[in-house]
Parts: C-alpha cells; structure tokens; sequence
C-alpha cells in the first residue's frame, strides 16, 4: 500500500486550504490514518513552509519521535537527519537542510528559552495531543503568545487520535477543524472470566497463556501491551519458552533498547509475529499487520507523589479511554480481537479517563523553565487548564527553598537557570550542582535514582532476615540513603537473584529497576560536563549534597526520649521507627507521607532520613540562617522573656533563655497582644471604664462642636500599653489602675465637658440621684424603681436639653417594667393597667 491511499490524503486540500488562510487548525483521526508521517510532507510539498521554512513536530515519546523520522525519511528517499531529522534528549541527527524536525516535547520549550522568536521555524505540530501532556499544554500556550505578537506568520497544527476538541476549540479560537473517520474493522473484545492477581501469578505468564489461546483464531500478528522494558523481556521469555507459540518471531519494544532492536519490532517478516510492547504502540506508533492485542491493563504513569515530593513513574492501570485505544490497534487492517487480562466488571471501575498532567504531575521543573523564560507571574500564565492554585505555589516554595527563585518567589537566579540545565527535576539538579562542588556526583545519582523507584528495602522482616541484613550491611548512622544504597549494591552484585535478595529482605524486581535510572542520571550528569569518576567520598560531603535537595524537609527532634519533630514550614511529624539515624538531633527527610492515625487524627511520617549538622545550614544556606533574640510571651508562666535564638527559615534550632532584660516597649506590646485578646484580664478595666469610653465617644458623635476625639479601638491599644509598660509579667499588670491613665488622656476642661453634659447621675425634681447608661448605640437610659418615681412627671434631656433620655421603670426587684420617653404619659396609660398586679405580687411597697 503506498503512503497516498492513507486516509489522511482525503483531508488534503481541506489541510492545505486551510493553512493558507489560517494559522491555526486542528486534525482528528484515528491512529494509523497517517497524521505523524504524512502531514508534515504535506506542507512541505505544497510549499506551505516557505522558501526555507521548517516544520517542527512535537512528540511526546522518544522513541516515536526517532522512527517517525526515520520512517519519513525514508518515504521521502533521503537519509536521515537531511531533509528529515529528529531531536530528543542526548542525541539528535540534524543538518542545514533539514525542513522537517521531529522533536519531543521538552526540545522545543529550551529552544524558545534562547531563542524567543523561534527563528527559522515556520510551522508547529502538536502530534498526540490527547496525551495532554504538561509540556505540551506549555509550548502550545507559549506558541499562541508568539504568535500573537511577534510571530503572526507562525502556523499551529494540533493533531490527535481522540479529542475533547471542545476545550481546545474555544481555547484555539478562532480555528478550523479538519475530522477524518479514518478506516477502522471491528474488534471483539474478551475479558477474563475470573479476576487474577499479578502477585500471585505473574502478568507475563498469564499474557504468554493468552497467546497461546487466541494465536488459531486469525492468521495476524500479534501485539502485547506491558507496563515497563522488565516485564516486556519476562513476557518475551514466556512467549520463547512456550513450545505452542513457535511459529512466532518475538520482538519487544520500548525506549531503552537499542535503535536497531527498535526498528527489528516494526520490519515485516515472513513468519507471523509477536511484539511486546509499551504504550508507545498505544498511539504513538502503528506497526502493520496486527490482528490480535494482549492488553495487560497497565502502564507506567508519571504522578507527583506528595510522599517525596518528586514526580514518580509508578505502574498503574489505564484508563478505559486507553483500554480502547489499545483495542483499536488489532482491527486496522481486518477484523481483530482484544484480550484484556482483567475481568469485565473491574473494567467498570477503571477511570474514563486520564487526567492531564498538569493536573497531577509537580510542577517546579516547569515553573523554572517559565520563569527563565521571563514570565514571573504564572498563575495568569495562559494555560489551556489551569493547575491548582496549591500545587503552583508548593512548585514556587520549593523553589524558592532551593535557591532557584528570589525577589519573593518571583524571579528566577543565576543559580536557577543553572539548575535548568539539567533535564531532570530541580530538586536532583540542585543536588548536582552540589555534587560538582564536592566531588560526589556518582553517589549522588544513585540516591537519585533512588528516589525514583519503588522503596525495595522490605519493612517488618523476621528475626533472621533482619540479623542477615546487619551482618551484611552493617549498620548506619548517618544516613538511611547510606544503607540503601549498600542494598542496592548487593542486589546488583547478586545479579538480582531472588534468593539472594530474599535472604535481605530486598525486593529484588524493585531493586532492579534503579540500575536503568542510576544509567540515565549518570548520563545527564556527563553531558552537562561534571565528573562522573569513581572515586572514594566522604560521607559528610554527600549528606551535605542531601541536605542542599531537601532542605524544604528538614526537621528537628523535640526530645530524646519520642520520635517527635518540627520541621521547617511550621509542619510536625514523626521520625519512622525503622529509621537508623536515631540519635541525631537534625536531619533531613526525603520521603513524608501522611498516615492516618486512630480517632481520625494524621500522622506525618518522616523516612529516608540523613542526619544534617548545624554548621552546614549556615554554610550552605547564609540566607536563611539567622541567629536573633527573640522577646516573646510564655504562656506558662504568664511573662515576657528574652531568649537568643538560632532559625533555619521558620524552624527555631536552638532557643536559650538569655538573662538581658526583654525591651520595655517589646514586652508591653506582647502583654497589650494578650490583653487584647482575652488571654489576660486587667481587673481594674471594669464596667465604670467601659461606661466612661462611651460618654467620651458619644459625647464626641453628638457634640461635634466640643472637638473631643472619641477613643478608637487604636485608642485601646495604646492605652492598654500604657499600662503594660514597664512591666514583664501579669502579676504586675493585673492590678494596675486604670481610670487614671484614662482620664490623663482628656483636659481638665474636656473633663469638666463631659460630666457638665453627659454625667453620670442626674437629679430629678424630687432630689433623688438616678445612675444613667450610655450605650454604643441608642439614647442615655435613666433606670429607676416606681416609687422613686413617684411624683415626677414629664420628660428628661441632658446635654442642655440636646439629648433625649430614656427611662426604665424598674419593679421593686429591679427588673425593668416599662420603657418609656415621658413619664406623665406613663402615669396616665401604662401605669393604671399593671398596679393592682404589682400591688399584689409586692404588698410590701408602697403602691400610690
Ligand atoms: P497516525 O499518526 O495517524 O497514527 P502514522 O502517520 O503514524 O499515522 O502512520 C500511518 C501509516 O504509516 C501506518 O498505518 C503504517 O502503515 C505506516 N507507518 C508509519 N510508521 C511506520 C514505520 N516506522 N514502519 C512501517 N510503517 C509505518
Ligand atoms: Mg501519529
């Protein structure tokens, strides 16, 4: 079949058309219509890409970007990296005359970061869209930016299997939207009939068995979907040792293998075929002639694991979106059939969906590649789907705690854009730096990869196991990373044999896992020119490189005698018991996981510890480092005191009660801080104070005229401080006066004002003196029992006759009977309707 009877070519002069008057279009077809390899010879035939123009197309695996461009290349009859190259991370096969420039995603947004305006690149395509990946959704935002300002004549083409082309619609607009059905058979899909555990009976076996069950029923090739390179060469022996499947040539497929072997999976071969694949065959890659797909179900999935605080690649199970996609591959050119090795109805609990990375992944590495490229404020940045407000300012945090950002977590340093050098998280960037530094970059990368995997170091071990573990490891102090490490010595040495890392409690498959990642950081570390030899280190160094990672999780022990701790970013926590580094009194911890406790309360857990001396904070971080006397309040023993103190960031390392006296006005704006509060109360601050600030302020709201200023609750403060002035403790000011200091504010005019218009007692004709209230809000209110009343009549003012006065008529038990403005009113109507009862229930008074 030639390339031109793809069903691509249907949408060809819609593509093309589409192009010359719009910069924007989005392409939806299914897998194998030809997307990747034929639209970018599209543009380049029909002179879309100018004179010399390039197209660079973004892929999210290396793998498919390296055999879409060979693939192209050749379709196109010229060698590689001509007029058709690739570029991923370590290698690249490009020249002058290259127009189209297969790329994975990471490539393009590093490019932008040196070369804003994207010279020379005339056209972008977003292939795999649906993937969603994080650093997708950036170059696409940075690339509608470009070409809203500099870069009009740039053209953006996202391409993709499936599409929720809603949010990309309105997000692209305006846009068009070219769809091809594409040409597809059906394919019958059959689950187990039983659920399996794949610890008990390996993935692979169970995948070998399937093949074997299914390999009559057509005359194709088949396709088996495995997680990772382990256990696609595990399914592979399987499927070689199975005498049932020898008519088979068996390949795997995966982005560790060599180019060569890579290429062997997708040639065509005389005998029928079996490739074990990753989810690179999932979309990326179509290999022709496939009727038949073993789906395990799983794959690897990168996820920001709060418990390290590091993105991970952990297995997990696909989404059923996925699951289809999967099925899909076996019906391209017949009928085919899927076998999913899970049962129908755990496949009704698997997500639709997968989430978009930058929903689940960390952010930091991305939010530094931002910044370097001058955005500062990335909250407002264009995204396609915002990321939670949360995970953006813990990337910022740990930023900032790394020394990557300043100026208030805004703008990147020079120590920043270093780290950016390093395709790999900023925290392992920043340990490199520090490696460099301290001739440590070996060990360094191994706790790196680490960090990666799995923890393969098995809890809760027998009696002999743990007894074999300290024979052969010894025992550690300084760092639990020092005995993992030892571990993972062993294993490799061990070759991972099962019983060898049985009798060790090692979980060999785990352990075996970090070789490939010990391989990959090692690589990095040497292209970026740092001395990868072996050579003997000291322990202090390496802590010190641990220490420069984590400081965002350095915590210190509150005693001896528990596993508390406080750690910096006021967070507490527990020391995890198998932790070997129990005596130190600072450490930091790589791994923090929160566990849920009895009666609902949260444990934080903190393992993988290194234990980290003072000295090095300082020397390390002379930012943070701070040493200060502190004056603050002891609850305890209800006083001031002054303490000298030594802080990393939040976290106070050392508090020493000091002799020198705490400063007077320090220590009274502590005590006013307490008073304020309710904490403490001042006995002398009673209703009568209270009743005087309201005549001051009512006085001031109704006689404006007497420019009195009314106390404010600023006024409070400042006069509570007053009191607390000179003194340290409560015993000294809870007696303390207040009337006093209160009127010392007012003149002895302003005083004689305020009792001359609003006093405290007012005579009434009868010669009795009646208390009156004054309240925040409402009128001055004269309480006063009946018979006191007696022969009063009319209304009360004070203020000159300016204010209204109130009056309750009190029972004999002083309990309010009536309010009422004016008194003769009262003794004509109210007063005649309640008598006899008063009369009755108090036969004792007088009743007139
Ligand atoms: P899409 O991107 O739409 O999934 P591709 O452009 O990748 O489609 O592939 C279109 C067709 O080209 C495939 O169906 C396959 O037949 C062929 N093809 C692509 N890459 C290769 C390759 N490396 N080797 C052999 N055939 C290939
Ligand atoms: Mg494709």
């Amino acid at each position: 079949m030639s390339p031109r009877d793809l069903p691509i070519y249907e949408l060809e002069s819609a593509v093309t058309a589409a192009l010359r008057t719009s910069g924007r279009l989005i392409v939806q077809a299914p897998t194998g219509s030809g997307k990747s390899t034929q639209i970018p010879q599209m543009l380049l035939q029909h002179g879309l890409l100018g004179e010399r123009g390039e197209v660079v197309v973004l892929q999210p695996r290396r793998l498919a970007t390296r055999m879409l461009a060979k693939r192209v290349a050749e379709e196109m009859g010229t060698p590689l990296g001509d007029v058709v190259g690739y570029q991923i991370r370590l290698e690249s096969r490009l020249s002058e005359k290259t127009r189209i420039r297969f790329v994975t995603e990471g490539i393009l947004l590093r490019q932008m970061s040196f070369d804003a305006a994207l010279r020379g690149v005339s056209t972008i395509v977003f292939d795999e869209f649906h993937e969603r990946h994080l650093y997708g959704d950036i170059s696409l935002a940075r690339a509608l930016q470009l070409q809203q300002t500099t870069r009009p004549d740039l053209k953006l083409i996202v391409m993709s299997a499936t599409l929720d082309t809603g949010l990309l619609k309105t997000y692209l607009a305006p846009c068009e939207i070219l769809v091809s059905q594409g040409r597809s058979f059906p394919v019958r899909i059959e689950y187990l009939p039983k659920s399996v555990n794949f610890d008990n009976e390996p993935v692979w076996e169970i995948a070998a068995r399937e093949c074997e069950r299914v390999a009559g029923e057509s005359s194709g090739d088949m396709l088996v979907f495995m997680p990772g390179a382990y256990e696609i060469s595990r399914t592979v022996q399987a499927i070689q040792g199975n005498r049932a499947l020898r008519e088979f040539v068996t390949f795997p497929l995966h982005g560790e293998l060599p180019p060569e072997q890579q290429d062997r999976a997708v040639a065509r071969y005389e005998a029928r075929k079996i490739i074990v694949s990753t989810n690179v065959a999932e979309t990326s890659l179509t290999i022709d002639g496939v009727t038949t797909v073993i789906d395990c179900g799983l794959a690897r999935v990168a996820r920001f694991d709060p418990h390290r605080g590091i993105n991970t690649l952990l297995i997990e199970k696909i989404s059923a979106a996925s699951a289809d996609q999967r099925a899909g591959r076996a019906g391209r050119t017949a009928p085919g059939v899927c076998v999913r090795l899970w049962t129908e109805r755990e496949h009704g609990q698997r997500a639709p969906q997968e989430l978009p990375e930058v929903k689940r992944l960390d952010l930091s590495e991305v939010v530094l590649t931002l910044k370097a490229s001058g955005i500062d404020d990335i909250a407002n940045f264009p995204w396609l789907e915002k990321p939670e407000p949360k995970a953006l300012e813990r990337a910022e945090t740990l930023l900032a705690d790394l020394g990557a950002l300043a100026g208030g977590k805004r703008t990147i340093t020079e120590l920043g854009r270093t780290m950016l050098r390093f395709p790999v998280h900023p925290r392992y960037a920043r340990m490199f730096l520090a490696a460099q530094e301290r001739g440590c970059v070996r060990p360094v990368a191994l706790m790196a990869a680490l960090t990666q995997g799995r923890n393969f170091l098995l809890r809760g071990g027998s009696k002999e196991v743990e007894q074999a573990r300290e024979d052969t490891l010894g025992e550690e102090h300084e760092s639990d990373f020092f005995l993992l490490m030892r571990a993972w010595r062993y294993a490799d040495k061990a070759n991972y044999s099962l019983d060898a890392c049985r009798r060790l409690g090692i979980h060999a498959q785990g352990a075996r896992q970090v070789g490939p990642l010990f391989e990959q950081f090692l690589a990095i570390a040497e292209k970026e020119g740092l001395d990868v030899t072996e050579r003997r280190t000291d322990g202090t160094e390496i802590r010190k490189c641990v220490l420069a990672g984590f400081s965002d999780q350095l915590a210190k022990r509150l005693d001896g005698g528990t596993l508390r701790c406080e750690l910096v970013h006021n967070r507490k926590g527990l020391l995890a018991r198998e932790s070997g580094i129990q005596q130190a009194p600072l450490f930091v911890a790589a791994e923090i996981s929160e566990v849920g406790g009895r009666g609902g309360e949260v444990n934080t857990l903190l393992s993988l510890a290194t234990a980290i001396e003072e000295a090095w904070l300082k020397e390390i971080f002379p930012d943070d480092y701070r040493e200060v006397r502190a004056v603050t309040y002891d609850e305890s023993i209800k006083r001031v005191v002054s303490r000298r103190e030594r802080r990393f960031r939040d976290l106070v390392l050392e508090a020493k009660s000091s002799s020198d006296e705490a400063p007077l006005n320090e220590a009274a704006a502590l005590l006013t801080k307490e008073v304020l509060a309710g904490r403490l109360k001042l006995e002398a601050w009673d209703e009568a104070v209270e009743q005087w600030i309201t005549r001051v302020n009512r006085l001031a709201e109704w006689f404006p005229e007497l420019e009195v200023n009314p106390l404010t609750d600023a006024d409070r403060a400042t006069l509570i401080e007053q009191i607390c002035y000179g003194e340290l403790g409560y015993r000294d000011i809870k007696d303390k006066p207040v009337m006093p200091i209160l009127k010392d504010w007012l003149t002895a005019e302003q005083l004689a004002v305020i009792d001359d218009y609003l006093p405290e007692k007012l005579t009434m004709a009868n010669g009795r003196r009646s208390r009156i209230t004054y309240a925040r809000e409402g009128p001055p209110v004269l309480s006063a029992r009946i018979q006191e009343l007696y022969g009063i009549e009319g209304k009360f003012t004070l203020g000159h006759g300016r204010v209204a006065v109130k009056i309750e008529v009190l029972a004999p038990n002083q309990r309010p009977i009536q309010v009422t403005d004016d008194l003769t009113n009262f003794w004509r109507e109210q007063y005649p309707k309640i008598k006899a009862e008063l009369s009755r229930r108090y036969p004792r008074h007088e009743w007139r």
